[in-house]
């Protein structure tokens, strides 16, 4: 039995059972020893004289009366004995576990988890506790057919086994020794049974560092590579077709528009390689700057191709893309197509017909051959996974890179997350646009906005009303819209036309109804979260968000962006009943602010950065243990010494750093 060894390999432990363990990723024993609690249960025992009525706590005593079980009925049966703590004797009463009654031995230490009940003195067991030290209790994620309890199991059969002994240091002595971090064995093992709360903080202050160091070096990496490529496309592109191009345009470009496209041209002008994030919040107009940076690559000959997260916003920049450019050649290319017209797609982008690409993820499969692929863009990026979008790039001769992101990345973050990047600003919104009022409103008050909307509606207003969110459950997600759907047909009767879009349509479905929407067909737009980037229907202008207090703020954000796209006067309205003051502030900011990057660090602040990048999609890999907020300075400092290593002078020859490399290649995270 090694590491690498199927979890079947463990005693007490069958095929069976290891296959429930893969839907929590576990599949090796590693992975088991590797996969940490995330949070405590404090089991330290208290005082009977501490204890509120009802509450819930570990008492402990010595045993000063035998266990004995009464039977009353079927099944139905309860053990009592009593504990001596202290001055104090209690009584304590388990129902229907008379199976305890080996456990209880008179005159032994015991440790009980309990409800109290203070009129009666007594205690009503729920657990006797394993070992009377055993104060902090993990709590695991679980899945369905693994509970708590053989997740406990498995972990302590694999510890047991001597397999935590196996893993090795992967940490540098010296880092060890210069922040005096607990050894990998050590922190491991006190990650899922720690001896007390100060062996656990120094566990984790190890994982954490470890998590963020080898994110660092792989960031330091990148950046080193990217600083000595020197074969990265010089575009030469057609300065005065260009400036065409921007006089043609319905608008004037914002200042701000104007840097962050001379930012892009300098770097695709150059020899180096373009790594840039552009950053600008909804409506400040990066899509256009993009599609003139698409227009320069074209001039110089070369294709460039533009990818984002859904076919409703492919279709979208395809149909913007050609009313800016009627001249050109333009392909669309999504996984939803016929195959004639994808194989014909396909064909004209391989012989270098066609001069632009517009497209999702279909735009990185197998079978997709660029002809010059000078330029890739990527919209909303933070939806795009770092493998995803390093494919995309090696599909050309290295080409340029450009992300964009509505998402409002606060610098410090954005300089230690994105650290291999260089990044652009759009800071300003275009003129002429009236500000979005926001109005934060209880459920009781509904009617009156209901009724406020039929006005709207009447006068030729479009809404969008988003139905709340619940994590993790795509049908509750589903139900919710549903229901919502059928509650506003029965108020609006006649006097809305209604429509409902959801995340399990299918693709063209979705679109008929965004169609319909943009067309005025459709007069209420009930949606999940779908509808949450880039959309444009500057005709719509109220958004309606339920529950919204169970969104960040940065997604509340980015919602309320869907509105305020036209010259009218535009609504947010907010429902929602917090019950907590976090909710009810992140309410208020909501209607005293419409700047992006202040609702990013007030989420950062409030929710973690895991909540503002959104789970999973986010181009930034997920930690295990480390909050890129909560452990900046632990950050930071895995930031300096990463930095340091790599920029040490042939420090790829020092066998030591092969190691890491080893290990690097093996983090899970950067893949
Ligand atoms: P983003 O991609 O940042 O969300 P878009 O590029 O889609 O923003 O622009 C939003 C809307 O504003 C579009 O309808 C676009 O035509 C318009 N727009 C963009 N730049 C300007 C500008 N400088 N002046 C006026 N309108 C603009
Ligand atoms: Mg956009």
């Amino acid at each position: 039995m090694d590491l690498q060894s199927s979890l079947a390999a463990l005693k007490g432990l069958g095929p069976k059972s290891a296959e429930k363990f893969q839907k929590l990723g576990i599949f090796t024993i590693e992975d088991l020893l590797l996969y940490y609690p995330f949070r405590y249960e404090d089991f330290k025992s208290k005082s009977i004289f501490d204890l509120l009525d009802g509450e819930k706590a570990v008492v402990t005593g010595t045993v000063v009366t035998p266990a004995n079980v009464q039977y009353y009925g079927f099944k139905r049966n309860r053990l009592s004995f009593k504990v001596k703590q202290g001055e104090a004797v209690v009584a304590v009463s388990f129902f229907n576990q008379p199976y305890l009654q080996d456990k209880i031995e008179l005159g032994s230490e015991i440790a009980i988890f309990g409800k109290w009940d203070q009129a009666k003195s007594a205690l009503t067991g729920m657990k006797v506790l394993a070992q009377v030290q055993d104060d902090m209790q993990p709590v695991y994620h679980v899945a369905q057919g693994i509970s708590q309890a053989a997740l406990v199991k498995a972990i302590k059969s694999a510890i047991d086994a001597g397999m935590a002994a196996k893993l090795s240091e992967n940490l540098p002595q010296f880092l060890l020794e210069r922040y005096r971090l607990m050894g990998r064995e050590a922190a491991v093992l006190a990650m899922h049974f720690p001896k007390d709360l100060s062996d656990y903080q120094q566990a984790l202050r190890r994982i954490k560092f470890e998590e963020l160091f080898y994110f660092q070096l792989h960031l330091q990496l990148l950046k080193a590579q990217n600083k000595s490529e020197t074969n990265g496309l010089a575009i030469l592109y057609d300065e005065s077709a260009l400036n065409e191009q921007i006089k043609a345009l319905p608008f004037p470009l914002t200042r701000a528009q104007q840097s962050a496209l001379a930012d892009i041209l300098a770097d695709m002008q150059s020899g180096s390689h373009m790594n840039r994030l552009l950053q600008g919040d909804v409506g400040s107009g990066k899509t256009v700057v993009a599609s003139l940076a698409m227009y320069a690559a074209y001039t110089a000959g070369l294709q460039s191709a533009l990818m984002v997260p859904t076919e409703i916003l492919a279709e979208q920049h395809y149909d913007s893309l050609r009313q800016f450019f009627p001249d050109l050649s333009i392909a669309l290319l999504t996984s939803g197509m016929k195959t004639a017209v994808r194989r014909s797609a396909l064909q004209a982008i391989a012989d270098g017909s066609v001069d632009m690409i517009v497209g999702t993820h279909a735009l990185i499969q197998e079978g997709v051959d660029y002809h010059r692929l000078g330029l890739v863009i990527t919209d909303e990026q933070h939806r795009f996974g770092v493998k995803q979008r390093r494919q995309f790039r090696e599909k050309g001769e290295n080409p340029d890179v450009l992300m964009m992101t509505a998402t409002p990345i606060p610098r410090t973050l954005a300089i230690t997350a994105f650290g291999e990047m260089d990044v652009s600003l759009i800071d300003e919104l275009p003129a002429g646009r009236k500000p979005i009022v926001t109005r934060w409103v209880k459920h009781e008050q509904l009617e009156k906005v209901l009724s406020w909307m039929k006005e709207q509606i009447a006068a030729g207003g479009q809404v969008y009303v988003i139905s709340p969110l619940i994590e993790e459950s795509e049908s509750l997600d589903l139900k919710n819209a549903v229901d919502l759907e059928h509650e506003l047909a029965a108020y609006f009767g006649e006097a809305a036309r209604i429509a409902l879009m959801h995340g399990r349509m299918k693709t063209d479905e979705k679109e008929r109804i965004m169609t319909a929407f943009k067309d005025r067909q459709v007069d209420i737009l009930v949606s999940t979260t779908v509808i949450e980037v880039g959309v444009n229907v500057p005709n719509a202008t109220i958004i309606m968000i339920m529950d919204a207090d169970r969104f960040g703020l940065s997604q509340l954000h980015q919602l309320r962006g869907r509105v305020g796209r036209g010259d009218k006067q535009s609504y947010a309205v907010l429902v929602a009943n917090p019950k907590t003051d976090s909710g009810k502030n992140r309410m208020r900011i909501m209607t005293e602010t419409l700047d992006g990057f202040l609702l990013a660090e007030e989420d950062l602040k409030m929710r973690g950065s895991g909540e503002i990048f959104g789970t999973r999609q986010s181009g930034i890999p997920e930690f295990k243990t480390a909050d890129l907020v909560e452990d900046y300075p632990i950050l930071e400092e895995a930031r300096k010494v990463a930095a340091d290593i790599v920029s040490q002078p042939n420090w790829q020859k020092d066998p030591r750093w092969h190691v890491l490399l080893g290990n690097l290649k093996k983090s899970d995270h950067f893949d």
